[in-house]
């Protein structure tokens, strides 16, 4: 039995993981759940699953938690705040973390799981573009192991030689191929984007996911996060990856060797695939998705993607190359100009200029401690409101 601790349990990665897990009740065992805010759905997940913890990032929602379990999961020992994430995930009874918080919140937790040297399966891409180096660092020291869950990031690592970590030169591979739907945006007209509502915004042709990442799909920011994600996790450059826009979202990337052979990892746009698979690894398991029908998909296309029209990823490739704390600051203040966005507050063709300009204001500079990256984001973050203020918040 392997113990489980599910780092945004409320979540869309965090619904896919426990519906996967509850497919293997012999294999697998909940230990841990957390949620921020979201009372009612965690306390039902609790009085099904029955973890032994149960962690609210808020911690008036966990007084609230409290007080449900204990009629309906009095076993359930109930934990609040930042605190209570670091503890469940360096539980002895712990061996896999699923780590699905979204956004900057999930670092710190998720630094835990890989100090306590365990099996990590990472969603939270921008723990990563935050702070790369120290991550990686840190899962080195320990031994701690992770797995790619981002849907291009485990299919690259299913193409991948076993012993990537030497090199990709020495291991034979040219160049990462990294695919991209494009979004729900990808064929409208440049001048419309301005006016999109975030409703739009969210509904993204194939996948269904949280808010957040829906948005980024949307400007392409998620792309750019993940080539820097690519970078980090396969120990190569953002030269060496390449974004091929493929709208059926049925190739999850590929890799390009250097005796000509393209390996692609395909299935249906579904996590659970992916969550499955670094579950088990190297094992595989049931994850209850539907077969691939090649015949319905019929067709494959492919484009290269149209930098003016999605200015995010230029800006993360320019992040990329420039390197050291920078792409700390692009996430910083994506995260903020996103949620500007949401709430109506700017339009969605604000959400890059945002981010350029805060770029340029906040100094470049190498990050060795997770202090260091902290404070940088929360740097980022009073520029890009400053930024709002001054030139992008919407008149209502
Ligand atoms: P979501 O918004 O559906 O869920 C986020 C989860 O994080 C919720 O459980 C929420 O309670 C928790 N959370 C939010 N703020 C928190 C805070 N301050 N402290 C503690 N917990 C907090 O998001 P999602 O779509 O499940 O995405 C989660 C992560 O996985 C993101 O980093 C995203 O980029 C990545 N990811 C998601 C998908 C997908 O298909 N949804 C695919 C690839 C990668
Ligand atoms: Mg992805």
């Amino acid at each position: 039995m392997k113990g489980i601790c599910i780092l945004g349990a409320t979540g869309s990665i965090g619904v896919s993981t426990l519906d996967v897990v509850a497919r293997h009740p012999a294999r697998y065992r909940v230990v841990a759940l957390t949620a921020n805010r979201q009372v009612e759905r965690l306390a039902e997940q609790c009085a099904r699953h029955r973890p032994d913890y149960a962690v609210m990032a808020d911690p008036d929602a966990a007084t609230r938690l409290a007080d449900i379990l204990r009629e309906t999961a009095p076993d359930t020992r109930v934990l609040a705040g930042v605190e209570g994430l670091c503890e469940v995930v360096a539980l002895d009874t712990v061996d896999a973390v699923m780590a699905a918080i979204v956004g900057a919140a999930g670092l710190a937790p998720t630094i835990a799981a890989a100090r306590a040297g365990k099996r990590i399966l990472l969603a939270n891409k921008e723990a990563l573009v935050m702070s790369g180096k120290l991550f990686m660092a840190e899962i080195r020291t320990s031994g701690a192991e992770l797995l790619p869950i981002d849907s291009e990031h485990n299919a690259i690592f299913q193409c991948m030689p076993a012993d990537f970590q030497r090199g990709l030169e020495a291991v034979g591979v040219e160049q990462i191929l990294l695919t991209a739907s494009g979004g729900p945006f990808r064929d409208m007209p440049v001048e419309r984007m301005q006016g999109v509502t975030p409703e739009e915004a969210c509904a993204h042709p194939n996948w269904s996911m949280g808010r957040k990442i829906s948005v980024d799909s949307a400007t392409m920011m998620n792309k750019g996060l993940e080539v820097i994600e690519a970078a980090w996790l396969f120990n190569t450059s953002h030269e060496r990856i390449e974004v091929v826009l493929h709208p059926q979202s049925i190739i999850h990337s590929l890799v390009r060797y250097i005796d000509g052979s393209v390996l692609a990892q395909m299935g249906r746009p579904d996590m659970r695939t992916p969550i499955a698979h670094a579950l088990a690894w190297p094992e595989r398991i049931a994850a209850g998705v539907e077969p691939l029908d090649l015949f319905a998909v019929a067709r494959l296309d492919f484009e290269k993607p149209d930098l003016a029209r999605f200015p995010c990823l230029r800006l993360a490739f320019e992040a990329a190359k420039v390197g050291g704390s920078a792409s700390t600051v692009l996430n910083a203040a994506n995260e903020v100009a996103v949620d500007y966005f949401l709430n109506g507050h700017i339009a969605f063709t604000s959400i890059a200029p945002v981010i350029e300009e805060v770029l340029g204001r906040v100094a470049v500079s190498e990050l060795t401690t997770l202090e260091q990256v902290m404070e940088t984001d929360a740097r980022a973050r009073d520029e890009a409101r400053h930024v709002i203020d001054r030139c992008y918040r919407k008149v209502v």
